[in-house]
């Protein structure tokens, strides 16, 4: 930093620049995309005890002109940061319950849920819960089919409008996991006042859940939490049989990984028998 004039400090730190300007030419990358409709959704399908589907979470993809299919991982962060996360998240809200209303016309995936990413930036928003209402009155998604994940950080930025939030959507039938279980800040004593209906095992625990006795036991502590607050529960990043194995014989009925499916366009999904 160098001194200029009395009060004002000018920073010189090319790094620095050079991110702020990779940032904004992203945002307007991604503001330009959200025009020209390249956003999509991949499906990764949730299964039961029987490894019968029961439904999917949606995962946000970009289709971009120049870069290909772009993971939310390199873009997400920058949406969060720069406010177009809303604006995103209403689109993949619009996309998800638009799928949720085709499946209700189809007698073999009428039955399916659909979980559905929501941001911290994205939920805090004053009208998240009138943007969740006008995308199921616009598309006809029955709200009972659709689930929201949320993160224990979001939730606990302000407990009481979280609640507030939730209860707000739930009195119309959407239901809310807390996506990451684990990996937060894990106050249990918000967590039995929170109105959830699942709590999701971090792929973090399930990866070495049959080599690591303490990600066992964490896996296994939060199946039984779950249980005993009447919770379900879905273990995701499941990609073997022994990690499912370990996890149905510890109480887990819902699974979601690559042992299952990896997550694709729903074309591309195999046609269920008829
Ligand atoms: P997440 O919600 O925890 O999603 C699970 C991630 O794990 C997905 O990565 C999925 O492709 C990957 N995965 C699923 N099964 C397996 C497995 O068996 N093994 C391994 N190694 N990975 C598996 P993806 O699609 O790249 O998404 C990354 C994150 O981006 C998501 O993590 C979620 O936090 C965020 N995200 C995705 N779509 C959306 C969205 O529409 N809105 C928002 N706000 N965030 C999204
Ligand atoms: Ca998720
Ligand atoms: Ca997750
Ligand atoms: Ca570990």
């Amino acid at each position: 930093a160098k001194a200029q004039g009395r009060n004002t400090l000018c920073f010189y730190d090319p790094a620095m620049q050079a991110a702020a300007s990779a940032r904004s030419a992203l945002e307007a990358d991604i503001r330009q995309g959200l025009q020209r409709g390249e956003f999509l959704l991949h499906y990764q399908p949730v299964v039961d005890a029987r490894g019968q589907v029961q439904g999917a979470e949606a995962l946000v993809r970009w289709s971009h002109p120049q870069r290909g299919l772009v993971s939310p991982g390199d873009f997400i962060p920058v949406a969060e940061q720069t406010g177009l996360i809303v604006p995103l998240g209403q689109r993949v809200l619009g996309l998800a319950c638009a799928q949720l209303a085709q499946w209700a016309a189809d007698p073999m995936r009428r039955h399916w849920r659909l979980a559905v990413n929501v941001s911290a930036q994205e939920f805090r928003h004053l009208d998240f819960v009138g943007g969740v209402l006008q995308v199921l009155e616009h598309t006809g998604a029955d709200a009972r089919r659709l689930t929201l994940e949320l993160t224990e950080s979001l939730l606990l930025h302000d407990v009481e409008e979280s609640i507030t939030k939730m209860q707000t959507l739930r009195e119309r039938g959407v239901g809310f996991s807390l996506d990451d279980f684990g990996t937060g800040y894990s106050s249990l004593s918000y967590l039995k006042r929170l109105p959830l209906d699942q709590l999701k095992i971090d792929q973090g625990f399930v990866r070495d859940v049959l080599t690591d006795p303490n990600d066992a036991a964490i896996a296994c502590t939060i199946v039984a939490l779950a249980q005993s607050l009447g919770l379900e529960v879905v273990a995701e990043g499941v990609e073997t049989d022994g990690q499912r194995d370990f996890l149905l014989r510890n109480g887990c009925r819902q699974f979601q990984g690559y042992l299952f499916g990896r997550p694709a366009p729903i074309s591309d999904w195999v046609q269920p028998a008829s």
